[in-house]
């Protein structure tokens, strides 16, 4: 039962203003409501907002782009996709549709990002490409993974779901040297349109595959070719595509959450500065930061019990809750959901670092909108419920 009289305070709200609001508005006048110049205006500003020399293909969901991706990569039946079990199930999933199979790997512990030892120790002869996270908006480990998979001849795709703005060595992600980048516009990500997801990448092939594969297969270039000489009916099917292009009504959103990404990246940097000051002294902890001179997303800010602290995991997120602080567990490992562990005859001791992080780690409140006064409240309420 929550006691406060103050209001719940989520564990996570999108920032959506008035421009947002007219835009959608003006979408929904313009008589264009699907896939349309919204939409193309979208993927034209989220290249510039990288610096150039990529492509950006909208789509519904980072899930979505993520199955696009793979299947731009020549992922099929046979093999293998090595990818963190410290994740959501998306990561995974795209795998399994595929009909690939995912390898898991364990985290680093001082990252919470995929481990590069166990990815190229989990190289086989059936592996096609690895699926790095960047965990809470934490980059990875690019440099050493990357040079793992040049030696092996790997493909990468960066789930980058977290990680609008992040960067590595300097670098935005999405403009790194992998094959595909995936960013998520889910409710609850950096920057939001509802559901929305972007696939980025260098390689024009990919570009194109991609977007045939999110309109059904549809040929683009016949279609552009043909409806330029004749009425606009003709099209040419040259694959069983998907369903997943982006709305303009979505992609109005967009345009303008892009914008303020970067406010937004401040905005949430400060939250986590004010926390770890806060936090400093208690027996909890505390992130990892970016790199040295790196930009951190703060999607996430989560935190791990001390070993000191007698209260379990679970009845810390229930004492929070008790006191209007909603919190959350990032992740419950792929390795112990039923699906993936018995799929894969998955054992927490295949992974302890994960396993480790698991049993001790939440997510406390993160988002731009958070005010000094919201993290006062929530740390009083960690140190309540840490007694
Ligand atoms: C949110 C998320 C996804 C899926 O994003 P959707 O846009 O909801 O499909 C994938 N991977 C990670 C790590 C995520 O957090």
């Amino acid at each position: 039962m929550n006691k406060s009289n103050q209001d719940f305070l989520p564990f996570a709200l999108p920032e959506i203003g008035e421009e947002e609001i007219a835009e959608v508005v003006n979408a929904l006048r313009s008589g264009w409501v699907t896939t349309g110049p919204k939409a193309r205006q979208f993927e034209a500003d989220f290249v510039s907002f990288l610096g150039g020399g990529v492509e950006a293909v909208a789509v519904n969901s980072a899930t979505a782009g993520l199955h696009l991706g793979l299947e731009a990569l020549g992922v099929g039946p046979g093999d293998e996709v090595i990818t963190t079990t410290h994740t959501f199930t998306a990561t995974a999933e795209i795998i399994r549709y595929l009909g690939a199979d995912p390898v898991f790997v364990d985290v680093d512990a001082d990252t919470l990002c995929i481990d590069v030892a166990a990815v190229e120790a989990a190289i086989t002869p059936r592996t096609k490409a690895i699926i790095p996270v960047h965990f809470a908006g934490r980059s990875a480990d690019m440099d050493a993974l990357l040079a793992v998979a040049r030696k092996h001849d790997l493909r990468v795709m960066e789930d980058a779901a977290h990680a609008l703005p992040t960067t590595c060595s300097g670098k935005m992600i999405g403009t790194l040297d992998s094959d595909v980048t995936v960013f998520s516009f889910y409710a609850n990500k950096t920057i939001t349109t509802g559901e929305g997801g972007m696939l980025v990448t260098r390689n024009p092939e990919i570009a194109k595959r991609a977007r045939v594969m999110r309109l059904h297969g549809i040929n683009r270039d016949a279609f552009d070719r043909f409806t330029a000489k004749t009425p606009s009916w003709y099209y040419e099917i040259v694959a069983p595509g998907f369903k997943y292009n982006m709305t303009d009504i979505a992609a109005s959103m967009g345009v303008h959450q892009l914008k303020k990404a970067h406010v937004f990246q401040q905005k949430r940097a400060r939250v986590a500065a004010l926390y770890d000051e806060a936090l400093a002294s208690l027996p909890v902890i505390r992130p990892p930061h970016a790199g040295a001179g790196d930009v951190h997303s703060w999607h996430l800010y989560v935190i791990q019990l001390d070993n000191s602290v007698a209260v379990q995991r679970d009845q810390f997120v229930e004492r929070m809750f008790n006191q209007g602080i909603g919190c959350s567990v990032h992740y419950i490992p792929l390795h112990l959901h039923p699906y993936w562990r018995d799929t894969y005859h998955l054992t927490p001791e295949m992974f302890p670092v994960s396993q480790r992080i698991y049993e001790r780690t939440l997510s406390l409140p993160m988002y731009s909108r958070m005010t000094e006064a919201d993290v006062v409240r929530v740390v009083e309420a960690v140190k309540v419920a840490l007694k």
